[in-house]
């Protein structure tokens, strides 16, 4: 099983060389490439090219007719610049290949005179037009691929030219990277090859040294994609694997409380008797069978041995609310506490409505009277609550007083004492990273053992994109919404008379005793900025669109008190439109509203788009959703869109990745070297999975990594100190 210690530069040896090592490297660059974040060795080879062109393929300049777009490998003949008489520049450049020549125009370019000097190569992508005669590209794509240097022209005489992510800010060309990149790879020699061989015989993998040369300069056209896997699995492996070992560490390390609750109370068969059972008794509705089935696996989780991990998906409406309350619920019964930490005030106010509403007339075991109850008692802890509130609540949750907490990130300050805190549910929203759900555990600790942990996200993600974000924890899928929900028309309304359309059934369905929502256009400004131009779209619409209707006002800076009043109003019905800020994008719940209209909905994502249309729908009356906008970029189109044709969170979620990126679900998370520079979570799902397993399978048969000396030193440097003690402690 033990790998035979494979000899090469190691990536641990690569961090410490300094680029400015590099003899191309000089100074001033050494200091851009600093400034860009690539200080080492390592940095630069992992700094992969965006694209390749193939320069076989380029055209020949005589063939262009005007009016083609083209890609053209030409050099730098004569080089002018000037300014016209109102102080505009021009530069223009004569560039020729075997064929035939052409002239580039760049205007308010100046540095383009220096960039283009005559004798460099370059690659030219644009459109041919004529001007006064003269066959000219203007503002081409121009990739510099070799340029003079002391008098001699350097040229890399590749078939294929990899082009780097440049950066005009920091004044470094794919150009001089990819100099710097071939002098790396030429010093750096053999690299060592951590992967056991039975792994890159299984997938088909290519050895490390030679990967990492293919992607960077590869000979013919296909040769980076081979590479790239090889190098998207090391990424990945490398990663499931810090999942993988940090799950058995907690695992080790923990000290689990043994719950009070058995999973048969997700659906109690004879009269309720347990706090959970009469919870769930209590409900207006039956479980859907997916809740059911969530709390079954929760509650086996938190009566075994080891502390609960557990991410719960669902989509939008799917019922996660009621989940976690039994799961805190369940905690309770035994004589514990439970916290739900939402990301922001509002959710945290919301929830603590919420929680308190599902809650309300049940009873605990009153510990100061024997054999007496008194009402569960729910506090709610945020950095908005006043002083008093705050000491009573620290007082509560120190003696035991207070059942449940909802809170945000409050609950994690110094003073934070808990009696027995059992369960923890985070809302997370992509929001709270590892350390935080760590520091929330560790709140338990003082004086008892873990608490379970339930993180529930308000939108879903996609399941192996799950895997990489939150691998350390067991996943469960709400994947069924309440029975009897009518589905949700949604339309894009792009002009007048759609808009108009909108506004009729906003008045249609106020008629028939239906309420409606209007989100106001999303302020990237302060929360006053938001509340401001709310109110004016209040004034506005109610005196025109809206006009005669009872059109109330929903913004974040309302007080506390005022905010639930309107929205008592709007649940009665003595209000019939709601105008809101994003104040309502989660939480909030009036069955009978069956329109919601987003201004500016452009501005909006995908996942929150899902949630504000999550509004709506929460009945058996059909409901509508009208996006206003004219839809601005290309992405913005393709965003509502998507959100026209679909209603499913989890394909919604796909298609968010693949216009916006891993950007958003990664976060910070993945940041330093345990980011992923290559993988893509899209595009890279089957290696995902592939790296999942393997991680498993040798963790499984060597938790210590002791017969992978290779690996273990490659996931100790990519952890930060603490965490590889934490992860490596027998
Ligand atoms: P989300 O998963 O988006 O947080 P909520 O927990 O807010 O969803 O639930 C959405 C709505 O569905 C709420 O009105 C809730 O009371 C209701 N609900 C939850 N579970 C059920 C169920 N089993 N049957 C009917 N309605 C339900
Ligand atoms: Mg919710």
């Amino acid at each position: 099983m033990s790998e035979a210690a494979s000899t090469g530069r190691r990536l641990a040896q690569l961090a410490e060389i300094p680029v400015s090592q590099l003899e191309r490297v000089k100074p001033r660059k050494a200091q851009a490439l600093a400034e860009w974040g690539v200080t080492s060795v390592l940095d630069l080879l992992t700094t992969y090219p965006r694209r390749y062109i193939d320069r076989t393929r380029a055209a020949d300049v005589a063939d262009l007719a005007v009016g083609d777009e083209a890609v053209v490998f030409a050099e730098v003949r004569r080089v002018r610049g000037n300014r016209n008489p109102r102080g505009r520049s021009r530069v223009e450049a004569l560039v020729a290949d075997a064929t035939g020549d052409l002239s580039l125009v760049f205007f308010n370019q100046p540095w383009r005179e220096e960039q283009l000097s005559v004798g460099s190569q370059l690659l030219v992508w644009g459109k041919l037009t004529e001007y006064r005669g003269r066959r000219q590209m203007a503002h081409p794509v121009v990739d510099l691929v070799a340029r003079v240097e002391s008098g001699a022209v350097e040229s890399r005489m590749l078939a294929v030219i990899p082009v780097y992510p440049a950066s005009a800010k920091y004044g470094l060309t794919s150009w001089e990277i990819g100099t710097y990149v071939k002098e790396a790879l030429e010093r750096a020699g053999e690299l060592a090859d951590p992967l056991p061989h039975a792994l890159r015989r299984r997938f088909k993998l290519r050895g490390r040294s030679e990967a990492m040369r293919a992607i960077h300069r590869p000979e013919v056209p296909a040769d980076p994609w081979p590479a790239r896997d090889r190098l998207v699995f090391d990424e990945l492996f490398r990663l499931q694997l810090i999942l993988v070992l940090r799950r058995r560490a907690l695992e080790r390390a923990a000290r689990s409380i043994r719950h009070a609750v058995s999973p048969a109370e997700a659906s109690p068969a004879g009269p309720p008797s347990s706090l959970v059972e009469r919870f769930v008794a209590a409900l207006p509705f039956e479980l859907t069978g997916a809740q059911g089935r969530a709390l079954e696996q929760i509650f086996a989780d938190m009566a075994g041995p080891l502390p609960m991990h557990r991410l719960l998906q669902g989509d939008v409406g799917s019922g996660k609310t009621v989940v976690a309350v039994a799961t805190m619920l369940a905690a309770v019964q035994g004589g514990h506490q439970g916290a739900l930490m939402a990301p922001t005030e509002v959710l945290a106010d919301q929830h603590h409505l919420g929680v308190r509403t599902l809650t309300g007339g049940l009873e605990v075991p009153d510990t100061g009277r024997l054999g007496g109850t008194r009402p569960l008692s729910v506090g709610l802890l945020t950095n908005k609550v006043t002083a008093k509130a705050r000491a009573r609540v620290l007082s509560g949750l120190a003696s035991g007083d207070i059942d449940v907490v909802i809170g945000t990130h409050a609950l994690l300050t110094e003073d934070v004492r808990f009696a027995s805190l059992g369960a923890v549910v985070i809302d997370e929203q992509h929001r709270f990273g590892v350390e935080q759900r760590a520091g929330l555990r560790a709140k338990g600790r003082v004086g008892s053992a873990d608490p379970d942990l339930l993180v529930m996200t308000a939108t879903p993600i996609p399941r192996t994109a799950a895997m990489v974000v939150f691998g350390d924890l067991d996943m469960t899928v709400v994947d069924e919404l309440p029975p009897g929900r009518a589905p949700i028309q949604t339309a894009w309304a792009r002009g007048a008379l759609e808009e108009a359309a909108a506004w009729e059934r906003v008045r249609s369905e106020v008629a028939a005793g239906h309420r409606a929502y209007v989100i106001c256009p999303l302020v990237e400004e302060s929360e006053r900025v938001v509340a401001r131009s709310a109110v004016e779209e209040h004034a506005r619409l109610s005196a025109s669109v809206l006009g005669g209707l009872e059109v109330g006002l929903l913004h974040g800076q309302m007080p506390t008190a005022e905010k639930a009043e309107v929205m008592e109003r709007f649940r009665s019905g003595a209000l019939q439109v709601l105008v809101a800020t994003t104040v309502i994008e989660v939480g909030v719940d009036v069955p009978e509203a069956t329109v919601v209209v987003i201004e500016d909905a452009e501005r909006f994502g995908i996942a929150q788009l899902h949630q504000l249309r999550g509004r709506v729908g929460r009945s058996s009356w059909p409901s509508w959703c009208f996006l206003l906008g004219e839809g601005g970029s290309e992405d913005a189109a393709q965003r509502l869109s998507a959100l026209e044709r679909s209603t499913d969170g989890f394909e919604l979620a796909e298609v968010d990745l693949e216009l916006r990126g891993e950007g958003t679900i990664l976060g910070e998370r993945q940041t330093g070297s345990s980011g992923l520079r290559l993988a893509k979570l899209r595009r890279d799902k089957e290696w995902i999975l592939a790296a999942r397993e393997a991680a498993e399978r040798i963790v499984e048969e060597d938790p210590g990594l002791a017969g992978h000396p290779g690996l273990l030193e490659e996931v100790r440097f990519t952890l930060d100190e603490e965490d590889a003690a934490f992860l490596f402690k027998s």
